[in-house]
């Protein structure tokens, strides 16, 4: 059941109370009431959120919500938000990414204050930190392997061990790491721990590792490095360099909390910036990992980073949605302290609404059967009025051509229909959109007995599709006129999971739809169609959102289908089965 989302909206939001100088907008949150109490008190002067993505894959649409969060709450409270990336492990990332990450926000419509900040411009910074933790007997070097460290490092319900390396002087910790800058030991030889406490109860706190050997090329900082900042060390500090205030992170950074805590405690960072997790968006029949989405594209379930039925944010673009209902859908689903899965359905809902507003309705055809009006005459045409959107009244009107023959929607036709079926079928009168009521009279069948023209008659007073008389017709049909008609290619998707929660599976490719894309080689089109531009978005009338796709050409348009219309006619169809 998709619930009714406007309801859940007029709920989430509260209306702006007066006391709030500053633009609110969306739901009511709990970071956004931490950020209050911290302008109240006097813990912060200004506002400076980050968006720090690691440039190891593609934004998704769980990344437009910490986007969305993140430049909102500097937006809304008159701060700024940085875009950082987190580029400290080169072995992972690409410049690929770093352009992709740029690219993508742009298109989402979010802007960072100033140019994109590195990880990576701060390493001479981070290093030199990590020599006053040496210094001050807070880090060691330690010739522990990973595998050993590991060992070492004990369990949920265990202590750890102290490294037998942990005691070295100061003068040998600053002797080996400096050695480890130098190139002097291969990878995974040593590495520069933090001198906390191996019994805590917090595994993070037991030692983590600061710095790894690393002799990798890196995509900003080419061979200058051999050694590399964890996460863990580069992120906070990453943090307090920028001034940032609030750093909003995902709940699975919870336990690494006392962590960020301890390093900006132990270190003269010009700042105490202060984390604050939040529940990570996950949506229903998808997955929204890095890595998961990697194996899609490397195993070539789907075509590229930016196949439509892929949650990224190049996926959904070339799918059709509009930016803006990724942004309302990522302000719209809320923050919240506890994971939970979004319906899907929620985004459909967010996309239909705005294209509603701004769509040009076109008429297509997508399985076209053949209809002949037997008293129409032959060799004639003429021009009928459609109009292009009921929903704006300055998209204004258009002519479509309209002659003896044309195409209908071959679900349309039913030779025997059952009960409540309003559509064409032999002897009934529909309307066709815009054009004029038409009485099926006979149908022709190939020698297999399946219908390939269906024959009528049309009222010639019923112009325009009103009617002449009074009289009532059930049905209403989208058509498309047979001279004029231009062939498309059109792709339809569905869910590219069968499992509600894909991600949960052991084997996530067992759950995949077999039938997630389908493609339809010849629909028919009203020639007005061929001239839009590649990324237009239209309603196809009775079908649902369409956009052109980038494979496109001049001799055949090609559409995705972004998202079906509300569906009353499938249910009508399923009550009568
Ligand atoms: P993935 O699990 O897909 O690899 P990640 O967290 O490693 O994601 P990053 O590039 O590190 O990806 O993420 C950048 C920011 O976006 C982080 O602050 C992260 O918490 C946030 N983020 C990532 N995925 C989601 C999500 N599904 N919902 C909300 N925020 C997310
Ligand atoms: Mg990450």
């Amino acid at each position: 059941m998709i619930p009714e989302y406007s309801d859940v909206r007029n709920k989430m939001t509260k209306p702006n109370s007066s006391s709030e100088a500053i633009k609110r907008d969306g739901p009511d949150h709990f970071i956004r009431d931490i950020i209050n109490e911290d302008l109240t008190s006097g813990r912060v002067g200004a506002v400076v959120t980050r968006f720090p993505p690691e440039p190891n894959g593609y934004l998704h649409i769980g990344h437009a919500k910490s986007i969305s969060l993140n430049f909102s709450m500097a937006a809304e409270f008159g701060g700024r938000c940085n875009l950082r990336l987190d580029d400290t492990n080169p072995v992972k990332e690409d410049t690929e990414y770093i352009e992709a990450i740029q690219e993508d926000l742009n298109w989402l419509g979010f802007k960072p204050d100033g140019m994109a900040l590195f990880a990576s411009d701060y390493f001479e910074q981070l290093y030199a930190w990590a020599e006053h933790l040496i210094e001050a007997g807070d880090a060691y070097v330690d010739d522990l392997d990973a595998d050993e460290i590991r060992e070492y490092r004990g369990t949920l319900t265990e202590p750890g061990r102290n490294s037998p390396f942990r005691d070295r002087s100061v003068d040998e910790n600053m002797d080996l790491f400096r050695r480890m800058r130098a190139g002097e030991f291969p990878n995974g030889a040593k590495t520069l721990r933090a001198k906390i406490d191996m019994a805590s109860g917090n595994i993070n706190m037991r030692d983590p590792v600061l710095y790894r050997v690393m002799h990798a090329p890196h995509p900003r900082t080419g061979s200058a490095w051999c050694v590399y900042p964890t996460y863990d060390f580069a992120h906070g500090q990453s943090d307090a360099i920028e001034g940032v205030t609030h750093s909003l992170c995902t709940l699975e950074f919870a336990d690494h909390r006392p962590l960020y805590d301890w390093l900006i405690e132990h270190l003269p960072t010009p700042c105490v910036p202060k984390q604050t997790e939040f529940a990570r968006l996950n949506l229903t029949y998808t997955v929204l990992s890095k890595r998961k989405l990697m194996q899609l594209v490397q195993e070539g379930v789907v075509e590229g980073w930016d196949d439509p039925r892929m949650p990224t944010l190049r996926g959904l673009r070339r799918r059709g949605i509009p930016a803006a209902a990724v942004r309302n859908f990522a302000r719209d689903i809320g923050v919240a302290r506890a994971d939970s899965l979004v319906d899907y359905g929620f985004l459909e809902f967010c996309t239909r609404e705005l294209l509603n507003q701004t769509a040009l309705r076109r008429m297509a055809v997508l399985n076209p059967l053949k209809v002949v009006i037997e008293n129409y005459p032959e060799g004639e045409s003429e021009l009928l009025e459609a109009i292009n959107n009921p929903e704006d009244e300055s998209a204004g009107t258009r002519q479509i051509e309209f002659s003896r023959e044309f195409f209908i929607e071959r679900d349309d036709f039913m030779e025997n229909p059952p009960k409540k079926f309003f559509r064409l079928s032999p002897g009934r009168e529909v309307r066709l959109r815009y054009a004029y009521f038409v009485t099926c009279t006979d149908v022709i069948k190939d020698a297999n007995g399946e219908v390939v023209e269906v024959r009528c008659t049309y009222d010639p007073a019923s112009r325009g599709g009103e009617s002449p008389d009074g009289r009532r017709v059930r049905g209403t049909l989208h058509w498309v006129d047979a001279n004029r008609a231009i062939n498309a290619q059109v792709r339809r998707f569905e869910h590219l999971f069968t499992s509600e929660n894909p991600g949960a599976e052991d084997d996530l490719l067992s759950a995949l739809n077999p039938n997630s894309k389908t493609v339809i080689e010849a629909a028919k089109i009203e020639p007005i169609l061929a001239s839009d531009p590649v990324g237009a978005q239209v309603q196809f009338e009775r079908l649902g959102y369409f956009s052109v796709d980038p494979d496109t050409r001049d001799d055949l348009p090609v559409f995705n289908e972004i998202v079906p219309l509300r569906d009353t006619w499938k249910k009508i169809q399923k009550s009568q089965n």
